[in-house]
């Protein structure tokens, strides 16, 4: 469902001097797979996600979802593809604070679900109780597992998760977890950028960032 092949990106630092990050990378994830993508911090695997998320443009290679080549595409034709096709999580988790929980869910679903559907996604993830505060109001955790919930809500092919357990403890990171093992069930790529040892637990394959980089700059 994904698939990056021979990416390469650089950054100009202050000085204007360009730093070389992804150097070659080649990864794929697969129907239902999660991959964990570890390594240290400044390794590059944000830089990873975002590309893989089309937030961010290779300078050389190309970005494969779903057999489609969207390397190139417009920022429009990207936010197209990110709402019916990817979900992503990230660190901190992004919400509308001025919008509830449930609020939150239903602006990012494409289709017209109703309040019922929309509160049974939220029950799964244990947040019926919580679903009309307003997500400024709601501790990390919770937080956190909205953005799961609002990730999975168009039941994306691929979801892309930076660090999402950073700050969780050990309920909420076991409630992200199981998000991403019911997620990878029905189908979806998972893939997860995280230092965090807990992942090995879940992931069909790790992926050290010493591996993706074919030549390191
Ligand atoms: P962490 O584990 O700390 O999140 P990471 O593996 O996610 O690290 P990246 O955020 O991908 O690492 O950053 C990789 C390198 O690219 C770092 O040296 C960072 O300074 C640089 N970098 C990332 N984004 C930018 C940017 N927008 N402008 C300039 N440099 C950047
Ligand atoms: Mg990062």
């Amino acid at each position: 469902v994904l698939r990056l092949e021979n990416i390469h990106k650089s950054f100009a630092d202050e000085g204007g001097r360009r730093h070389q990050v992804l150097a070659g990378v080649d990864l794929h994830v697969m129907q239902g797979e999660i991959v964990w993508l570890r390594g240290e911090s400044g390794s590059g695997k944000s830089t990873i996600l975002n590309i893989s998320g089309l937030l961010s443009t290779p300078d050389a290679g190309r970005v494969w979802i779903n057999g489609h080549d969207r390397t190139k595409a417009s920022p429009r034709a990207a936010a197209t593809v990110r709402s019916k096709e990817i979900g992503m999580v990230f660190q901190s988790s992004n919400l509308l604070p001025e919008l509830t929980a449930l609020e939150n869910i239903v602006l990012a679903s494409s289709r017209q679900l109703s309040r019922e559907a929309v509160m049974q996604r939220l029950e799964r993830f244990g947040l019926a109780a919580v679903a009309d505060r307003k997500a400024k109001r709601l501790s990390g955790g919770q937080q956190q597992r909205v953005a799961f919930c609002r990730a999975l809500i168009n039941q994306p092919s691929v979801l892309l998760a930076d660090e999402p357990s950073s700050g969780l403890d050990a309920s909420n990171t076991e409630a992200i977890l199981e998000a991403m093992r019911s997620g990878a069930e029905s189908g979806c790529g998972v893939l997860v950028a995280s230092h965090d040892e807990v992942f090995k637990h879940i992931a069909h394959r790790q992926l050290p960032m010493s591996e993706v980089l074919v030549e390191q700059v």
